[in-house]
């Protein structure tokens, strides 16, 4: 059947001859900001639709599993996470989540597109229900720069929730980011960083990541796996990194105990995104 890009949206995924397709009804907006081409469609069976630069950023049925994996592991692994940030985000689903947890008095959130806000707080509300938060701070400006900036042993949790290695995002998954997130972190800090597909890019991209981590001093380095259906191949990942405690081990009793509403994360499948499929086992070594 051939799709046609007047009833479906397809984001094909470079040269791995397979595309991801959704049926849409309209489109809602579209706008060139000074970094990045935004579209957002209305969907016939998943809702709203946010793309940029042609990739699938979110829908509103399955963004969830993508939000939560990628905040709550990181959170109940910390000891008592209190200020985090998060760089890119901009969608705001990200601080949603983070600040769920009572404990956390601070979250910053650094987007380098102040456009992708922008559309999320008119076309998915439900994401930015806690932009007002009087913890949440928004700012809109380059992480890598941003962090640079930012004094040693600052910051308990970092949260990168940016768009492919490519752009505007390519910085975030270097050695030099590291370095500098290493020094923003305090000894006890981590960083959980979107790591792409398990099944597309382990010998790629997630190899990388986990030698650009460990190369700026991260001694600990595991990556969860999780569902997310919008994005390539529909199995994703979450690195996090640390500077010495065990990353296996996270705050049980505090995650099944959790005063907050998921429709994904619990302890169990927290458990079970660390556990490490054969292909992988020469990479995940901490696991
Ligand atoms: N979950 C999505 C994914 O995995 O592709 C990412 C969602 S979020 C919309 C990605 C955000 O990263 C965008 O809003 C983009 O503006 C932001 N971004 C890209 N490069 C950035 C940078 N250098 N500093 C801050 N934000 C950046």
């Amino acid at each position: 059947m051939a799709l046609d890009g007047e009833h479906w949206f397809s984001e094909p995924f470079g040269d791995e001859g397979v595309a991801f397709s959704l049926e849409i009804t309209d489109k809602l907006h579209e706008e060139q900001t000074p970094y990045q081409h935004i579209e957002v469609y209305q969907t016939k069976r998943w809702g709203r639709l946010l793309v940029i630069d042609g990739c699938v950023m979110l829908t509103s049925r399955d963004n969830f599993t993508y939000h939560e994996m990628m905040s709550h592991p990181a959170l109940f692994t910390h000891p008592a996470p209190r200020n985090v940030l998060i760089i890119g985000g901009g969608d705001c689903g990200m601080l949603r989540e983070v600040l769920k947890h009572p404990g956390v008095k601070r979250c910053t959130q650094v987007d380098i597109d102040a456009g992708v806000t922008r559309a999320a707080e008119a076309f998915f509300p439900e994401l930015c229900s806690a932009n007002d938060d009087p913890r949440a701070e928004l700012r809109f400006e380059d992480g890598i720069q941003y962090i640079k900036d930012l004094p040693a042993g600052s910051v308990d949790v970092i949260i990168v929730d940016s768009t492919d290695p490519v752009g505007p995002a390519e910085g975030l998954f270097g050695e030099a980011f590291f370095r500098d997130v290493h020094r923003a972190l305090a000894d006890d800090g981590l960083i959980v960083q979107q790591s792409e597909s398990p099944i597309l890019h382990v010998d790629t991209i997630l190899r990388d990541l986990h030698a650009a981590m460990r190369g700026a001093g991260f001694t600990r380095v595991v990556t969860l796996q999780f569902p997310v259906c919008s994005y390539p191949s529909g199995w994703w990942s979450a690195t996090v990194a640390g500077k010495g405690a065990d990353l296996t081990a996270f705050r049980e009793a505090d995650a099944r105990a959790k005063p907050f509403a998921t429709a994904y994360y619990n302890a169990a499948m927290h458990r079970a995104a660390l556990a490490v499929p054969e292909f992988c086992r020469d990479l995940l070594t901490d696991q």
